[in-house]
């Protein structure tokens, strides 16, 4: 006859064997680190369940400048794969990778983008003094959906071949994302369509929109370099200025990663109206405006058209 010390026994033994697969299942996901939202977003959409997704540079951050913690150097001798953005943008992740001792592949996700060359009055007014980043190449390459698609492919093949098992399911997942590219890049050509030529500009706080520029002929100036290492100086900020005056720059935008303080000085002394915050670098948290790339790219586009249209929208 059981006795009640069988029952829990064999209740226990019960509850540990239905358990162990879930526990070996969760151990088997394949841990990739990434080195800032963006990119996460796009692992995290590739990857779905196969994958367990580390952001070392988390909503709101700033990657130019970051200052990595124990805890991300734990992550990076973990993973089986690091996703970086590469064109000098996160400065900072090389040092990381040598001192954790990794052995991950290192998969650089703006492989084969054809970089935007920095024009040399983007020069760096840095502790160097010096001129650095001209001749460089623009990093901010997300910022048209031309360039995400193949930030997309290069991460599905970098997830193939850490994880040869699950090639149907990135490639899968992949294209379906793929399609919702699609759809992202045709509302942002329609919104810009909709903006006057002549208001087609805007200044923000750092050179974050080459790109976007390029891919959108929507003209951003910055008095702050592409990185936010350096601090604009007087005789930007006094440029910027004169040029939102001659032009008649309708509006002038916050982002979310950088200090506020300089384009809020900008629009009081231009009478530009401030046009809302762009997400350049970094996502918003998931319940912001901003959680995922597609989600950002949207925001940003309609701030862009509430800000330079006549007023229709
Ligand atoms: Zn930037």
């Amino acid at each position: 006859m059981l006795n009640r010390r069988h029952l829990i026994a064999g209740l226990t033994a019960g509850l540990a064997l239905s358990a162990a697969p879930l526990i070996a299942r969760a151990q088997e996901k394949l841990p990739v680190v990434a080195s800032f939202s963006i990119l996460g977003d796009f692992a995290r959409e590739i990857g779905g369940e196969r994958v367990a997704v580390t952001i070392l540079v988390g909503p709101d951050g700033d990657a130019h400048v970051y200052s990595p913690t124990p805890a991300d150097a734990k992550s990076m001798t973990t993973a089986k794969l690091v996703l970086v953005n590469g064109l000098k943008f996160e400065g900072w992740l090389s040092r990381l990778i040598k001192s954790s001792g990794t052995s991950a592949t290192v998969a650089t996700a703006t492989q084969g983008i054809s970089p935007l060359k920095l024009k040399d009055d983007d020069h760096d007014h840095g502790k160097s003094g010096g001129h650095d980043h001209a001749g460089g190449d623009d990093p901010h390459a997300w910022q048209s959906v031309v360039n995400a698609r193949l930030y997309v492919a290069n991460i599905r093949d970098a997830l193939s071949a850490a994880d040869p098992a699950g090639k149907a399911t990135y490639e899968a997942n992949a294209a379906a994302y793929l399609g919702k590219l699609d759809a992202l890049e045709g509302e942002i050509q329609a919104a810009v369509a909709r903006i006057p030529v002549d208001r087609r500009k805007a200044i923000t706080s750092h050179d974050a929109f080459g790109y976007f520029v390029k891919a959108y002929g929507i003209e951003f100036v910055a008095p702050q370099g592409v990185s936010t290492e350096a601090e604009a100086s007087a005789k930007d900020v006094a440029r910027i200025i004169r040029q939102v005056r001659a032009q008649k720059i309708p509006a002038v935008f916050l982002e979310n990663i950088t200090n506020p303080r300089l384009i809020e000085q900008i629009a009081r002394e231009t009478g530009a109206k401030i046009g809302g915050r762009l997400y350049s670098d970094a996502l918003s948290t998931a319940s912001g405006p901003a959680g995922t790339y597609i989600e950002m790219m949207r925001h940003n586009i309609r701030q862009i058209e509430k800000a330079l249209g006549t007023g229709a929208a």
